[in-house]
């Protein structure tokens, strides 16, 4: 005996144990415990499936012999016989693992059958026809599954067969020509795989279907998978033997999939499809077109009853939204799974928010529901409603948001397009899940067949990508390249928008708009903020970002680049003066145009921030961003030379004379001022420190604009921040020189402002010595982007093409300028906090890096004890949210 158990009767599994059983092991256990009808059966576990790939591709020790016993389980509960050409007992054997990934692994059905079974089968059901119909189903997918024949090519030989019927459907296909059908698709499989068919005996069909469905697991779409959804690759799949039910034997059976609730909009109905004389790959594969399940209650009511009944005592049992599969094998309901529903992010917000009211879960449950990804989707734009165009085609709203892009047929162009920074939409018949990676890199999907429930719409939600499915008069020519609608051709290349909410499709690029956000997403919102610690505050530069950012609940400004409000064409001219400058005296006149521009929208940004703090930097930008280009310059220069060629008059040499001078002397300024690293050179404070006009200019503008405000009843609570920091001495010099214009100004309306004054942590060198910084300081902001570019000494600037390879290789897990390298990165953060608050034990510190709205990063930002993160305006509610989450979790572990 040995102790490894690698296989589990359903009555004996623990609903609990998906990590050993895998969901849909768990489910099944679960289901079968509760006494709902379920088919029997069993499963092979999750470390069968490890110690697969350990051992080189071998079956544990004993795992066979368990399988072996527990067939033997399932012929004395169904009293039929593997193998047997009498009374013959068929299975279904399908993946599953802990996580769901839905479609990307691998199922084979009706195994058991041969030559000799499938008329057993024919004895035993009396009806020849749905035998040889099952043998079929069984001989593509097993070739296409086990044997690795592409499916395209199963799919020609039925379209062939089926046109030769009067109907045209499967349901018309007569004994002869499946008998012709097996045929041909047994003879396609033998000449692929030179020589070698689908073992007749069924023992060995098992044992090649299970080592098929373990090899599943590292196939490319499911390795695919797990990379965008971060599933790590060494959980293994289980694998579930199942005794089959029959959907396909005739007008009381059927099969379908339902969701308790509405997965696009989480509205409490039963949602789903079912098509009558039918397997459950029919309705999956969206070949053919199903029924709402409403309409089974008139079809068949009782079946209907106990179906509805069933699925409410699942959603109350496991306490979530519940997607489910079931089979109606003449008048006899089973069901095949039960897992937590995947659901778009409107649908996520109003379950959640709805269980709290029914009294199903509490309200941090509700919070811990919704992921910061699902509330990413909820911000996505829509068609602009307002927008009158025609409408080329419509489909099924399987997947919100719009998305523009040119049309592409195949996923391995949409992925190669889409990383050479194209936008594009996958138009597609339907999908397999082969064309995952292409809809990773698409917009948009879009299928001309298929439901609500069909692969494209199920991963488009996962990812919470917009789709539309069934748009049934879109006729695709992969030929050709192009679709057709109704006469109107669409070839690749062709721009087009999707509407994913409302399943239309426009030719063109059509305007888009935000979405008005309701008041389940303003409930979770406002118990986000009950629970969590951390403050969130945007990096908003102007009063319109600042506005959008206040609606979206930001409590402040906690980055406002003052170097963005001179990238106006009028303002960008004053701003070069200024650089080019020669001496203090022209920079101060150059200065003068420039301070009324940023008063205004400093005015501006208090007003809109009124009673919350604004953090305002000082100016920071790498000079070179403002200078014209030197080969311009240069161009520019050889023309006018040029000219002088052509002159008249003595008048127009001296003035093209004085214009040769300026340019002479814009480029001498350009050389002069030209940096070979500009992001390690003249920036920061160290441009304030040589050259404090520029510094009491900013600092004059804010103090005038904040009287301003103040004097007109508002609440202003300005804070300013000298970027770039690296040597104590720096602070002290700026910090002071700001105290004396702040005086000064206030002095002159003869008001008082309270103000703070504080600095960036984005030098290594700055987080070392943050104790001898913190003096000067009331507050620190970790400028996250540089100090992750000067920890690693990697620039932000050229980095992205060859960190691709990097992540896609594992050489690092994330790109460090979107999740804070905790490990590195992380360290100067923790202690540049520290340090500071050593001896400044009530030292406000935030971070206003992009890492600021992503939710790892802020989990991180939650256990070094931070006060604030800083995000951009449409990330608030997503940190708001991952704040709340991560103050819940902190709270648990206590
Ligand atoms: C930073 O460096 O993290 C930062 C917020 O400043 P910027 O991105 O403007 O350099
Ligand atoms: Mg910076």
């Amino acid at each position: 005996m040995t102790n490894n158990k690698w296989v589990y009767p359903f009555e004996e599994g623990n609903g609990e144990a998906k990590q050993l059983l895998g969901g849909k092991g768990a489910g099944l256990a679960e289901m079968t415990q509760a006494g709902l009808p379920v088919p029997p059966g069993f499963t092979i576990t999750t470390e069968a499936c490890n110690s697969y790939y350990a051992s080189n591709k071998q079956f544990p020790e004993e795992m066979w012999e368990q399988v072996q016993h527990g067939l033997k389980e399932i012929e004395r509960k169904t009293g039929r016989r593997f193998g047997d050409a009498q009374n013959p007992l068929l299975v279904s054997v399908r993946s599953g693992a802990a996580l769901s990934m839905p479609g990307m692994m691998d199922t084979v059905l009706n195994l058991g059958l041969n030559d000799n079974t499938v008329q057993g089968l024919a004895a035993q059901t009396g009806d020849l026809r749905f035998a040889l119909d099952a043998y079929r189903r069984f001989a593509s997918l097993f070739g296409e599954i086990v044997m690795g024949v592409a499916h395209a090519k199963f799919e020609r030989v039925m379209d062939r067969f089926k046109s030769q019927t009067d109907g045209g459907r499967d349901t018309d296909l007569l004994p002869e020509h499946l008998q012709e059908i097996i045929a041909v698709e047994k003879q396609i499989i033998f000449t692929e795989q030179s020589g070698l068919g689908i073992p007749e005996d069924p023992y060995e069909q098992l044992r090649v279907a299970v080592a098929a469905v373990f090899d599943s697991w590292m196939g490319r779409r499911a390795v695919d998978y797990r990379r965008v959804n971060r599933i790590p690759d060494n959980l293994g799949t289980a694998v579930n033997i199942q005794a089959m039910v029959f959907g396909n034997m005739g007008q009381t059976s059927g099969t379908g999939v339902a969701f308790t609730r509405n997965p696009a909009t989480g509205e409490k109905v039963l949602f789903g499809e079912y098509l009558i004389n039918a397997q459950g790959e029919d309705v999956v594969a969206g070949t053919r077109t199903p029924n709402p399940i409403a309409n089974l209650k008139s079809e068949l009511p009782v079946v209907y009853d106990q179906f509805v009944s069933i699925t409410n005592l699942l959603e109350t049992h496991y306490r979530d939204m519940q997607d489910v599969e079931f089979t109606i094998e003449q008048g006899q309901l089973w069901m095949l799974q039960t897992r937590t529903g995947k659901r778009t992010g409107a649908a996520a917000v109003r379950i959640a928010v709805d269980m709290v009211a029914e009294g199903v879960i509490d309200k941090a449950t509700a919070l811990q529901r919704v992921s910061p990804d699902q509330l990413d989707q909820l911000l996505h734009p829509m068609v602009d409603p307002l927008y009158a165009t025609a409408v080329l085609a419509t489909g099924l709203p399987a997947s919100p948001g719009a998305a523009q892009g040119q049309v592409v047929f195949d996923a391995d162009e949409a992925e190669q397009m889409g990383h050479d920074g194209i936008k594009v939409i996958l138009v597609r018949q339907e999908t397999s899940p082969d064309d995952f990676h292409g809809m990773v890199a698409a917009q948009a999907i879009v299928t001309a067949r298929g439901g609500m429930t069909s692969h494209a719409a199920v991963v488009a939600r996962g990812m919470g990508k917009s789709c539309v499915c069934g748009a049934t008069k879109i006729n695709v020519d992969y030929g050709q390249q192009q679709f057709n609608v109704d006469g109107t051709v669409v070839t690749k290349g062709d721009w087009i928008t999707v509407d994913g909410s409302t399943g239309r499709i426009f030719l063109g690029k059509l305007p888009t708009v935000q979405p008005s956000l309701g008041p389940d997403f303003r409930q979770l919102m406002t118990w986000a903020d009950e629970v969590r610690r951390l403050g969130v505050r945007a990096n908003a530069d102007t009063p319109h970002d600042s506005q959008v950012a206040r609606e979206f609940g930001a409590e402040g400004v906690g980055l406002c680049r003052t170097e963005h409000m001179f990238f106006g064409e009028d303002r960008l001219a004053a701003m070069r003066e200024m650089i080019l400058a020669d001496g203090a005296g022209a920079r101060e006149k150059a200065l003068e145009k420039l301070l009324p521009l940023q008063r205004k929208d400093f005015a501006g940004i208090f007003e809109v921030m009124t009673g919350l703090p604004v953090t305002i930097r000082l100016l920071d930008p790498p000079l070179h961003e403002f200078l014209p280009a030197m080969d311009e310059l240069q161009n520019q220069l050889a023309e006018l030379k040029m000219s002088l060629q052509h002159v008249r008059s003595i008048h127009d040499m001296d003035k093209l004379l004085d214009q040769i001078d300026e340019k002479r002397w814009l480029v001498r300024q350009v050389e002069r001022l030209r940096e070979v690293n500009p992001m390690l050179g003249h920036r920061g404070c160290r441009v304030g420190l040589i050259y404090p006009e520029v510094t009491r200019m900013q600092v004059r503008a804010i103090f005038e604009a904040a009287c301003q405000v103040q004097a007109a009843g508002k609440v202003v609570r300005p804070e300013i921040m000298v970027p770039l920091v690296s040597v104590a001495e720096e602070l002290k010099n700026q910090s002071e020189l700001i105290h004396e214009v702040a005086r000064q100004v206030t002095g002159e309306h003869g008001m008082t402002i309270k103000y703070e004054v504080g600095t960036m942590i984005e030098l290594p060198r700055a987080a070392l010595i943050a104790d001898k910084i913190a003096p000067y300081a009331d507050f620190f902001s970790f400028g996250t982007n540089d100090l992750t570019q000067t920890t690693f000494g990697l620039s932000r600037d050229d980095s992205s093409r060859f960190l691709a390879y990097y992540i896609e290789h594992k050489v690092i897990a994330d790109d460090p300028f979107q999740v804070l390298d905790q490990e590195g990165v992380g360290q100067l953060v923790r202690m540049g906090t520290e340090r500071g608050r050593s001896v400044k034990p009530r030292l406000q510190v935030g971070i206003c890096g992009e890492h600021g709205g992503d939710p790892r990063s802020i989990q991180f930002c939650e256990q070094v004890g931070l006060d604030y993160v800083s995000c951009s305006p449409y990330r608030v509610p997503i940190a708001r949210l991952a704040a709340a989450q991560t103050a819940l979790s902190a709270g648990a572990s206590r």
